[in-house]
């Protein structure tokens, strides 16, 4: 096996936690291509087994503590059946589920999540590329399914030096994938759908929205209607909005899918549409704010803060009185504090004595990490309008 040496902070954060080393803090870099490399100290203190990426700036993700560990076909079905493990039980109240989160499983940049009997993976670093047969090999031992895809269609694999392709790996996988979830059943689409196929990460929140909706309902940013089948559950009536006719059209389709006729579906940019609703002094019962990442980067973040009030403050002045708004965000570089910063600003602003019913986060499924703050992006908030 290849190894490397890196510097006293690169050791610190493994001892920290984190399974990351950059490329700076690799004073010996491994003379070889990327796979699995022994990882020392200094002064030569084995600490432990890493996935190198020759390429990326994250040069050494962790794999093993043990130095002496072989990282073969037995340790990526052993890791990998843990992950599944921690997910016993799951498949009682969906067929969509991650069975691996990276990081936030210790499988660093390996996703895996399942669809019923088909399975999607991403494989998001040169390291990992070199095991994916093992990974196929042990997905396919323990869970048989009919297909597995690859949609390593992410920007991130560009840094690594991998291409951005989508590939069929094992079996058929089909166009699109019925997901049944708290009694609602919709499409994923595995192939060409958004992440994996569907935004398995806030099928909690989902339930959650399901469980407290009335009245008139609004989806904001609905893509195929999750969120706004869910309203459908208990509101009279629900407008699911979305920028995109074509994800409305999966939206209405879910509709049907589920017998419910109290949809609507208005393509339109959510910002325009609240600004106009609240010109017309509408009113809504429960309004669902789940928007794209807005701030991609670090640098973007004090623009996307400014879109999130601007939406959260819109939508808190729709509401009715005793009114509920879900709100969420799943841009990384927005913290928790900082969103609920920006939740307390936007309800300073709208004139409305607003409450924090819930504090949420992603689903169990996404593990968070509390050492790896990039295993957690996903925050949410129930808020209620009292007046
Ligand atoms: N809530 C969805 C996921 C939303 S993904 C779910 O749980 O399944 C974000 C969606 O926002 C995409 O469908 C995209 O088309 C839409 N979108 C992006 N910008 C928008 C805008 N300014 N106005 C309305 N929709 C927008």
């Amino acid at each position: 096996m290849l190894s490397a040496t890196v510097s006293t902070k690169g050791a610190r954060r493994w001892a920290g936690g984190h399974p990351w080393i950059y490329r700076s803090d690799v004073l010996v870099r491994p003379a070889g291509d990327a796979g699995a490399v022994r990882v020392s100290d200094q002064r030569g203190k084995p600490l432990g087994v890493a996935l190198w990426s020759p390429r990326s700036e994250i040069s050494l993700r962790l794999l093993d503590r043990d130095a002496d560990a072989t990282i073969d076909g037995t340790w990526w079905y052993a890791s990998i059946a843990r992950a599944i493990a921690r997910r016993t039980g799951l498949d009682r109240e969906t067929n969509a589920y991650r069975l691996v989160h990276g990081e936030g499983d210790l499988l660093p940049s390996l996703v895996v999540d399942r669809y019923d009997q088909w399975l999607v993976v991403q494989l998001m670093s040169a390291g990992l590329e070199q095991f994916r047969t093992e990974i196929i090999d042990a997905l396919r031992a323990q869970l048989q399914p009919a297909g597995i895809l690859a949609r390593n269609d992410v920007s991130l694999r560009a840094k690594e030096g991998l291409g951005n392709d989508v590939e069929l790996l094992h079996g058929t996988v089909p166009d699109e994938i019925e997901v049944h979830e708290n009694g609602v059943r919709y499409l994923a689409a595995p192939w060409r759908g958004q992440k994996t196929g569907a935004f398995l990460d806030q099928r909690e929140n989902r339930a959650l929205v399901g469980r407290v909706a009335r009245g008139r309902a609004l989806d904001c940013f609905s893509y195929h209607g999750s969120f706004a089948l869910h309203l459908a559950q208990r509101a009279d009536h629900v407008t699911a909005l979305d920028a995109s006719a074509h994800a409305l059209t999966r939206a209405e389709e879910n509709f049907r899918r589920n017998g419910l006729a109290n949809g609507e579906f208005v393509e339109a940019n959510a910002f325009e549409y609240l600004k106009a609703k609240e010109r017309e002094r509408a009113q809504f019962d429960t309004i669902v704010l789940d928007p794209p990442a807005f701030a991609k980067t670090r640098p973007a973040l004090p623009g996307a803060l400014r879109g999130y009030k601007e939406i959260n403050l819109r939508a808190m002045r729709l509401l009715s009185p005793g009114g509920l708004l879900f709100t969420a965000s799943c841009s990384f570089h927005l913290s928790k504090p900082l969103f609920l910063e920006m939740l307390e600003e936007a309800a300073a602003d709208s004139g409305r004595h607003i409450v924090l019913r819930e504090i949420r986060g992603q689903s169990v499924d996404h593990p968070e990490l509390l050492t790896v703050p990039e295993t957690g992006y996903i925050k949410g908030a129930l808020l209620e309008a009292l007046d």
